[in-house]
């Protein structure tokens, strides 16, 4: 299996927060592991994306150092390759984790740390997608798209642009993916989830070679065919869009008409403690949606859609006993 879009401070285990709150002498909401749950899973009571987004707030109070970082980062891996996962690509945003004076060059060198101990201890590869985030000042956002350029192909992979995208729409940022086009950076952007068509568009138009979500982009055909034949994939994760209710049920969730359509559509997790699930399970929940649907096709969609070279994903696809 493969997680594309995965964020680290929504995909804390409980033990993890437990851990990391004693290490630093953070007082935690609950000690007890089944009412901490709540504070940090959406669970049922949220009913748009910025509801959702609080759920971050504790995971991000307890990671501002780069031991934090680099402890989280190492759990995650451990718990990735207990799933069976082979490859993920796990995205966090460098200029939250600065609240304690920290830099953002050196929380990024603290997780990619966490990536290189986490490789040797467990069976499992990861590279890293630094987020710019909506509502960020334009220095740190350029900032991160710098270091990304810095650390790209040295545990970085690619940018990406989260948060409220009803508040910040995508268009604010065109500078900052000029930027990346202009140092080569791949780039994804959560689009078309808490904003309509207009917003994967204006991604798409940016260069992006991902979308995030991408739920909106079903509106409009002209979208649609230009995601196909720009060869765009879309990163669905199923529970959190339920969550989010950037769709309003199961059945209606736009992956059946990307994959109809042949477009490159992944599933993935989101955020496993946040949207309380596992990428088994998320699978289990596409099963719902297009039993018929080969699952290798699925998995070959992400080796493809993966921000990794082509003799990484021969290695993905010897490994799953695919053809390349
Ligand atoms: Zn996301």
């Amino acid at each position: 299996m493969i997680d594309l879009h995965l964020h680290l401070d929504g995909s804390l285990s409980i033990n993890t927060v437990i851990n990391l709150a004693k290490i630093q002498g953070i007082s935690l909401p609950s000690e007890k592991p089944e009412e901490l749950k709540t504070y940090l899973a959406a669970g049922e009571k949220t009913s748009s994306l910025n509801e959702y987004l609080r759920c971050f707030d504790l995971p991000l109070k307890l990671l501002q150092s780069e031991t934090a970082v680099e402890y989280a980062v190492y759990e995650l891996i451990r718990e990735l390759d207990s799933q069976g996962i082979i490859y993920s690509e796990i995205r966090f945003a460098p200029q939250l984790h600065t609240e304690n004076g920290c830099t953002q060059q050196k929380i990024i060198k603290a997780a990619i740390k966490g990536v290189e101990r986490g490789e040797r201890d467990f069976n499992t590869r990861s590279n890293l997608i630094l987020c710019d985030m909506r509502g960020g000042s334009s220095e740190a956002n350029i900032l991160t798209v710098n270091l990304a350029s810095e650390f790209l192909g040295g545990g970085v992979c690619a940018v990406d642009l989260a948060g409220a995208e009803a508040v910040y729409s995508t268009s604010m940022y065109r500078e900052l993916f000029e930027l990346a086009a202009k140092l080569s950076l791949p780039f994804t952007i959560h689009a078309g989830e808490a904003a309509g068509a207009d917003s994967v568009r204006t991604a798409v138009d940016f260069g992006a070679r991902r979308i995030g979500h991408g739920v909106a982009a079903v509106e409009d055909d002209g979208l649609l065919k230009k995601i196909k034949d720009y060869g765009i994939s879309i990163e669905c994760c199923l529970s959190s869009n339920l969550q989010t209710r950037a769709v309003r049920n199961l059945k209606q969730h736009p992956i059946k008409r990307f994959l109809q359509l042949g477009i490159n559509a992944t599933i993935n997790t989101d955020n496993m403690t946040v949207s309380d699930t596992t990428i088994k399970r998320e699978l289990d929940l596409f099963t719902e949606i297009m039993p018929e649907f080969p699952k290798e096709r699925l998995l070959m969609n992400s080796v493809n859609s993966a921000f990794i070279n082509e003799n990484e994903k021969r290695r993905l696809c010897s490994l799953i006993a695919l053809k390349p």
